[in-house]
């Protein structure tokens, strides 16, 4: 394709079905993108991947920026190439890792220096210094050639006085504007020339006024796509609906909402597609998995009345996790979730060899219980979007 299309197919409530068509291939919404911070999804291969029908994937620009570098990935003809995944990809601009350095070494012992011009870091890898415009966070995706790609910006935590998150939002905007440009400037191509949509990102934390004001500034752009991220975003649920009430009004119908870093537990995911997003990820599922985490449970679709309000997700255990490594699996011969369609699951390895997978710390565990708590995801995401066409 030579453009980016997103066709919304059809709304219940406030949840909605779409379908995104990008330069290596259409991804249906609602979608949850797993994410590969190191052009590896951990512990999973590409076949994994394909085999749990991801159809897009996320990998970070701050990480291949620093490992394995830009000149690698660009001599393989981008980063898709370089890890075998054909099909869609996005990247983030790198804000936000920017953003966690920062809020690790504390405010006023920063490992990130903030300017109008960019962002001035210390990789996490060796120390060494580095930085950051608008347009290099833009030149850097270009090389890593996604179909995908993110602006530049500030994502501030919600602890921060309004002040300070005026003024940060003040530089997010002017940054959206310069990486527009410098997107347009290349012809919204790649390096390797494919087209790359480019989502602008609403941020402005908890306060509705400058949410609203930067719905507007950044939906008054071409962008092909419209992103919220900011701390609050699928990590206080409570506040993220607030964030998403303020905006609804303001987003356009026909552009993907993408909402930034959500998907940790199944429930966050139901809860955000009936708040009328398009897109998630989130490293949550496999970093639990490898914690012993694994997700159980199911949409109650059972309750006629609340057609419009979506189905909810129910579970025997809290936020829907089993935790493996409990003793009272260590001889439970059940599958990790009946009727769940995911390798481990369907292969009939039972809790109890994973439990002792677990605890012995093989290998072998992180893949299967990587691939059960990803499956479930996006399993649960294809369930919504024919939830919502039925
Ligand atoms: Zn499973």
């Amino acid at each position: 394709v030579k453009k980016f299309e997103f066709k919304l197919q059809k709304k219940k409530g406030a949840m909605r079905a779409g379908v995104m068509t990008t330069a290596r291939g259409e991804v249906q919404t609602p979608v949850f993108m797993p994410v590969g911070t190191a052009a590896t999804i951990k512990s999973l291969d590409t076949k994994d991947i394909n085999d749990l029908q991801a159809q897009i994937i996320l990998t970070n620009t701050y990480h291949l920026y620093l490992r394995p570098g830009i000149d690698i990935l660009n001599q393989h003809g981008g980063a898709g190439k370089f890890m075998g995944w054909d099909k869609p990809m996005l990247t983030d601009s790198g804000g936000f890792q920017v953003f966690s350095l920062g809020r690790q070494r504390g405010a006023n012992n920063s490992k990130v220096k903030l300017s109008d011009e960019g962002a001035e870091f210390t990789s996490h890898l060796d120390g060494s210094k580095h930085f950051f415009s608008p347009e290099d966070a833009i030149e850097i995706q270009r090389q890593i050639g996604a179909d995908i790609i993110m602006t530049f910006d500030e994502c501030v935590s919600d602890s921060e006085e309004k002040s300070y998150v005026k003024k940060s939002l003040e530089k997010t905007h002017s940054w959206a504007k310069r990486c527009y440009q410098f997107w347009e400037q290349n012809k919204r191509k790649s390096a390797y020339g494919e087209y790359q949509a480019l989502f602008g990102i609403i941020q402005g934390a908890m306060y509705q006024d400058l949410r609203e004001e930067s719905a507007k500034f950044i939906t008054s752009m071409d962008f092909d796509g419209i992103a919220v991220g900011g701390e609050t975003i699928g990590y206080n649920m409570a506040g993220t609906k607030e964030v998403a009430g303020w905006l609804e009004k303001i987003l356009p119908e026909n552009k993907p909402r993408y909402a930034m870093g959500l998907g940790r537990d199944p429930e966050n995911l139901v809860t955000a597609i009936k708040l009328g997003f398009d897109m998630f990820d989130c490293v949550g599922p496999t970093r639990l998995a490898r914690n012993g985490s694994l997700f159980h449970g199911n949409l109650d679709l059972s309750d006629k009345n609340s057609a419009d309000l979506g189905p909810n997700f129910v579970s025997d255990y809290p936020s829907g996790r089993l935790n493996i490594s409990n003793r009272k699996f260590a001889n439970d011969q059940k599958v990790i979730q009946e009727g769940c369609d995911c390798y481990t699951c369907t292969s009939g390895y039972t809790r109890s060899y994973l439990h002792h997978l677990y605890k012995a710390k093989e290998l072998s565990y992180y893949r299967f219980a990587s691939i059960h708590n990803v499956r479930f995801m996006i399993r649960l995401s294809q369930e919504m979007r024919s939830y919502i066409l039925s």
